[in-house]
């Protein structure tokens, strides 16, 4: 294990031997957009466990969770991550480091990494329990981390992994779709020109599914361009009119939640292992609200309830989750190398513009990503 004593990695420059600090945008109380505070004197990250590397930070995505968070969205569940044994006092997460989409460069590896080397290009989705890509350097496991695509510059990089091991966890891991069993499957995306839209209709089209996408009119031409067979306006009229009148589905993508549940069930094909897979859960609100133990208790009932409802209707209820994995990150890589799917980055901030970056995030309407340019 290495020690905690500043680093004089071969990396880096004369200037940078030897740190103890950092620049970083941090938060030092949950608020709004003026809680977020420049420092140059942000702790400079440890390597910890022999399984870790430290990540110099090129550019950075922000995500919704980045502007949730910022507000104290999930403080409880993830205290409970950080500090399982509730060890230390409550506010121990501050400063707090915002951000969970890196591309950069590996700096420095712990003793048992094997799979990358120092000056690695590299990109990864930072796990929300641990301090964000908001700064010049991050510290990560290994196994979080995969090699960038060398086709994409580190702007490019930045604005697919949290969305990518999320679209990844849900369609792939919650709902079994795999590249070989995607031909000919009818898959809906509600909310498809969003980060996690943008992603995922790439990512079944390349497996071959048959897309449907909804998105405001504007964004119909957008999402055509990124591989949508079929695109409905949900600004027109209730959305689940004309959805109804199409072929049923074997799986649709929550990304707008709200009132969905009550009718995107039945586009489902019934008796046929079709699934319905939201990423709007109330899960974090739970614990935040009820504490760890009774949160958790709150959204075993509601999941298990909600999926037994639906299983005896034939078609299969499930709540999706960010995973990081640097393993999907290898997989997408592959798929980014060979063009199938392309970064859609919407606008691109420098580092001193990171408050102005929240904002466009806040404002929502998202067409793709944001990113901030680190170094
Ligand atoms: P974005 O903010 O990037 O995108 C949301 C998109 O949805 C926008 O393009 C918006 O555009 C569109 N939209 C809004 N309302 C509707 C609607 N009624 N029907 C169709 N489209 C709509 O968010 P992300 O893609 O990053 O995330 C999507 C959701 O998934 C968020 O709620 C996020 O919190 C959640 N999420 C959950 C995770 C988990 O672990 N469970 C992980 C990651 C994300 P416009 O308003 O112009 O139509």
């Amino acid at each position: 294990v290495h020690s905690s004593l500043p680093r004089c990695g071969r990396l880096l420059s004369t200037s940078s031997r030897c740190r103890t600090v950092m620049p970083a945008w941090v938060i030092d109380k949950y608020g709004s957009n003026e809680v977020l505070r420049f420092t140059k004197n942000a702790s400079f990250p440890i390597i910890n466990y022999p399984n870790e590397v430290i990540v110099k930070v090129f550019a950075a995505g922000l995500n919704p969770i980045d502007v949730a968070m910022r507000g104290g969205y999930g403080a409880a569940t993830l205290s409970m991550k950080r500090d399982p044994l509730n060890i230390k006092q409550s506010g121990s997460e501050f400063p707090l480091v915002l951000g969970r989409d890196v591309s950069g460069v590996i700096m420095e590896c712990g003793l048992d990494v094997k799979y990358f080397r120092e000056r690695d290009e590299v990109w990864a989705a930072i796990p929300p329990w641990k301090q964000g890509s908001l700064a010049e350097f991050v510290v990560l496991s290994a196994n979080e981390v995969s090699h960038k695509p060398k086709c994409l510059s580190h702007i490019e990089a930045a604005a697919i992994p949290y969305v990518a091991t999320t679209a990844w966890s849900a369609l792939v891991n919650t709902g079994g779709l795999r590249k070989d069993n995607c031909a000919n499957k009818r898959i809906l995306i509600l909310g498809g020109s969003g980060g996690v839209g943008t992603f995922a209709v790439q990512m079944v089209k390349a497996w071959g599914a048959h897309v449907t996408v909804t998105c405001s009119q504007n964004a119909e031409r957008f999402l055509r361009g990124l591989g949508a067979d079929h695109v409905v306006d949900y600004t027109a009229g209730p959305v689940e009119e004309p959805l109804s009148a199409l072929e049923k589905f074997d799986l649709i993508l929550d990304n707008v939640g709200g009132d969905t549940e009550r009718w995107a069930l039945k586009l489902l094909k019934p008796w046929s292992g079709s699934k319905f897979v939201t990423l709007v859960t109330p899960f974090m609100q739970n614990t935040d609200r009820l504490g760890v133990a009774d949160g958790m208790m709150q959204t075993a009932a509601t999941v298990a309830s909600k999926a037994l409802k639906h299983l005896m209707k034939g078609v299969h209820y499930r709540w999706g989750f960010f995973a990081p994995s640097g393993s999907a990150l290898d997989e997408i890589r592959d798929m980014v190398d060979a063009k199938q799917i392309r970064p859609v980055v919407e606008e691109t901030f420098s580092f001193s513009q990171v408050p102005q970056a929240f904002e466009k995030v806040e404002k929502g309407h998202a067409r793709g990503k944001t990113v901030v340019q680190i170094s």
